[in-house]
Parts: structure tokens; C-alpha cells; sequence
């Protein structure tokens, strides 16, 4: 126990899953030492991420209330092109935005002045290699040596290669064998500024390719492969993202930079708390599966952690009452999973039959008007409900099934 404080969290992970547990966790409990371990020497660097946020979604986390978003918005898009393996293709074009495309490095760093500000202390250089008996074992990479934490509670916010859940909770040790790689390079040339463009193929079977503009001279393009041994293609994600950018005849002026990362695509986990350690954001698989896209999820299972470790401490409610509280949205995270095997269970001349048919019966309005990029259960609801899709009736319980 630290002299004056009531107890230590240990958040392991700077990103801004981490960054906004550790910053509610503190402002909510304000005599409690609240420790943030990163293995870099900075927040937001090195950062992999297409910064593609939903606003809608992003507006549920709260983290909106704390921070001045536009600070850190390079972007704003309404829609999106959707193209098929072949020749299908559809738009969608909302009157409003849709998405923030951010600057992430700006962002986590927005989130990590909120964190300083209640006075949380950040520790750089600091690898945690192992947890064990409510200890971590911290390497400090600048030093050279190594150190014991004692804490009280520990949030596992160490990304999709985590620590935290490899050493608590080994039972979920084979779904790394799912997870995808995403390659993706920054380019400057001419795009159009209000759309992504999305691409549906073999290149990236099991997600998709993307161009993300980031203004009207800039993008990020990238690719979602499987490493499983079960890929058709190649799996070696550079030669797959030329590949597609030749096939698609995509046109830049000059490439920047690139890089590379791990997407935590899995079937959504069931169970987060281990005694007194809780995983939160791509730690914990809070990811779309159909998208890869985590920030959203990773933040509102950050916010419902904070609350579940204040609930413990000022109320000793379990803190077994994270996994109650984050169902819902482990539930959207489900139907992800579903419209993912739907897809991957096509072949792609089928995938490319539906992507026409549901141009042809008006999906883009449809989605103009109800589609959440977030929270696709309410959209789906409604699909069953719609008179256009009755010809689609039996694609409708083929998705059920899957
Ligand atoms: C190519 C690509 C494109 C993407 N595009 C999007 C997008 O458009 N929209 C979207 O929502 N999501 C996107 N994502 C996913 C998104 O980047 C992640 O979901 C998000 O960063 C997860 O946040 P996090 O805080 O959980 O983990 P991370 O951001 O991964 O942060 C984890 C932190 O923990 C640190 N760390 C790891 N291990 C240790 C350790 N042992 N000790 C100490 N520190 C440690 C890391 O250095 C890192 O800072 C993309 C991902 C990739 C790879």
C-alpha cells in the first residue's frame, strides 16, 4: 500500500482503451494510485490504424464529454463505396457524417492529457512480462533491469498480443490463431474527400481492402489477410496490397510510410474478469470482426471497467458485474461474428450475386437512413421488417443459420 492512497491499480497498455480506463478509474476515485505501464517512450507512437470512428458510436463512450474531438479529426466522411469481388458495387452517400477519419496519435495523446490531468501516473520504457499473485513483472527497457508491482486491481489493455490474457486466462490461448494482420500505406495523391472505398475479395478474404482519405491529398490503403494456414492466397500481406492496388488500377502520387499490425478478429470472448484483473479493449477482442475496427468498442469497455472497479471498491459489488454490464455489447459484437461467417461461407461469384441484388432492391437508401457502422443489430432488425427484402427472404435465413 502506497503511503496517503487507498489502493494501486496497475493498467498495463497505452492506448485508448488503457488511457481512458485509467483516466475514469481515477477521476471516479480520486485517493487511489492509479499506475499505466507502455512499453514506448511515447503515447501514439508507433500507431497502426486507418482512425476510420464512427460518430454515433464514439458518441456513446462518453469520451466526447472530456475532449475537444475536432482537435484531432483529419477527416470527415458520409458514405462509402462497396465493390464486389467481380463487377458488383454499390454507394452508400448519408446527408450527414458518418465517421470521424482521425489522427490517432493526436487522439491517444488527447486521452492521455485527460489521464495526467486526474493524475495518473504514466510509466514509459516499461514492458510487463509477467502477472502473477497480484504482481507484475515489469522490464524497464532503458535500464535494463526489472521491478515488482504489487496492485489491487490490474486492467489488461495491452492490445491484441496481450500479456494480461495469455498469463489469466489461458483458456483463451487458441484464438490467436484467427487473429488477421493488416498492412497499410499513406499516400498522397488525389481522393475524394466525403467516401472510403471498400473492396471485398480474395486478397483480403476474411476483411476487406480500404482507402481511407484523409483529405483530398492524402489516404491510407490497406489490407486485412489471414494468416491461417486455410487461406487460398498467399499470406504475405505487402505482396497482397500491391497486388490489389495494381488489380484495381488504385492511383496515388507518392507513398510516405507504411506499417503493419495484428487485428484481434476472433470470436467474441464470453468471460473478462479473472479474481481481480479485467481485460478491456483489443486485450479483450472488443473488436468488429466485420471491420476490424476496435476504438469504439475498446473505449466502452473501458468506461463499463471503470465503472465495475469503482462499483468493487465503494459498493463491494463483484467485479464479475463488467461481464453482466459489457453484454450488450459483446451481443453486437456477436452479430459481427454472424455477418462474418455469412460472408466468408460465399463463394465469390455468390458474394458478388448479393452485393447486386441488394443494390438492386435500394440497400444504399436503406443504409442512408438507418445504417450504423457500431451497432448493426438495430439496422438488421429492421431489414426483416422491410418489403424489399422479401425476394431476399432465403439469404435472410441463411444468415440466421450461420
Ligand atoms: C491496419 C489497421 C487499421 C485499423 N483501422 C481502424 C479503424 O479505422 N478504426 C478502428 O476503430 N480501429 C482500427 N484498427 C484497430 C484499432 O487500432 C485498435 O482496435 C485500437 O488501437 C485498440 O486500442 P487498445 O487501447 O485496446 O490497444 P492498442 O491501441 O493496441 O494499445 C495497446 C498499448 O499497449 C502497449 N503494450 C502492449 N503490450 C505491452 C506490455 N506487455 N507492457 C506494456 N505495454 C504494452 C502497446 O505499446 C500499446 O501502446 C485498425 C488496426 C489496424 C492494425
Amino acid at each position: 500500500m502506497i503511503e496517503g492512497m487507498d489502493r494501486r491499480i496497475v493498467v498495463v497498455g497505452g492506448g485508448p482503451a488503457g488511457l481512458y480506463s485509467a483516466y475514469l478509474v481515477k477521476k471516479k476515485n480520486p485517493n487511489i494510485l492509479v499506475t499505466l505501464f507502455e512499453e514506448h517512450s511515447e503515447i501514439g507512437i508507433p500507431i497502426c490504424c486507418s482512425g476510420l470512428i464512427g460518430i454515433d458510436g464514439l458518441k456513446k463512450t462518453d469520451l466526447l464529454k472530456y475532449i475537444i474531438i475536432n482537435d484531432c479529426v483529419d477527416n470527415k466522411v458520409k458514405g462509402a463505396n462497396i465493390y464486389g469481388p467481380y463487377k458488383s458495387y454499390f454507394k452508400v452517400l448519408s446527408k450527414v457524417d458518418k465517421a470521424y477519419v482521425l489522427d490517432r496519435g493526436k487522439f491517444d495523446k488527447k486521452i492521455r492529457d485527460l489521464a495526467l490531468s486526474v493524475g495518473v501516473e504514466i510509466v514509459y520504457d516499461s514492458r510487463v512480462v509477467d502477472v502473477k499473485e497480484n504482481t507484475v513483472f515489469v522490464d524497464d527497457l532503458k535500464k535494463n533491469c526489472s521491478t515488482e508491482y504489487k496492485f489491487d486491481f490490474l486492467i489488461g489493455a495491452d492490445g491484441p498480443n496481450s500479456i494480461v490474457r495469455k498469463t489469466c486466462f489461458p483458456e483463451y490461448k487458441d484464438i490467436e490463431k484467427e487473429f488477421i494482420i493488416g498492412y497499410q500505406i499513406y499516400v498522397e495523391g488525389e481522393f475524394t474527400k466525403n467516401k472510403v472505398d471498400l473492396y471485398f475479395n480474395d486478397f483480403s478474404r476474411g476483411l476487406f481492402s480500404w482507402v481511407v482519405p484523409e483529405s483530398g491529398s492524402s489516404a491510407k490503403i490497406g489490407i486485412g489477410v489471414s494468416l491461417s494456414s486455410d487461406s487460398k492466397r498467399k499470406n504475405n500481406p505487402k505482396e497482397q496490397l500491391y497486388e490489389f492496388i495494381k488489380k484495381n488500377n488504385i492511383i496515388y502520387d507518392k507513398e510516405t510510410s507504411f506499417c503493419s499490425a495484428l487485428l484481434p478478429i476472433s470470436k467474441p470472448l464470453s468471460n473478462f474478469v479473472k479474481d481481480n484483473v479485467i481485460i478491456i479493449g483489443d486485450a479483450g477482442c472488443f473488436v468488429k470482426v466485420t471491420t476490424g475496427g476496435g476504438v469504439n468498442f475498446g473505449l466502452m469497455s473501458a468506461k463499463i471497467a471503470a465503472n465495475a472497479i469503482t462499483n468493487r471498491i465503494k459498493d463491494f459489488k463483484k467485479l464479475e458485474s463488467y461481464n453482466k454490464d459489457i453484454k450488450r455489447y459483446v451481443s453486437e459484437l456477436n452479430l459481427h461474428y454472424k455477418i462474418r461467417r455469412y460472408i466468408l461461407s460465399k463463394s465469390n461469384s455468390e458474394l458478388d450475386e448479393l452485393i447486386q441484388k441488394l443494390n438492386d432492391i435500394g440497400i444504399s437508401s436503406i443504409l442512408e437512413k438507418e445504417g450504423d457502422i457500431d451497432y448493426p443489430s438495430l439496422f438488421i432488425r429492421k431489414l426483416f421488417f422491410n418489403r424489399k427484402f422479401f425476394s431476399l427472404f432465403r439469404e435472410l435465413i441463411k444468415f440466421l443459420k450461420s
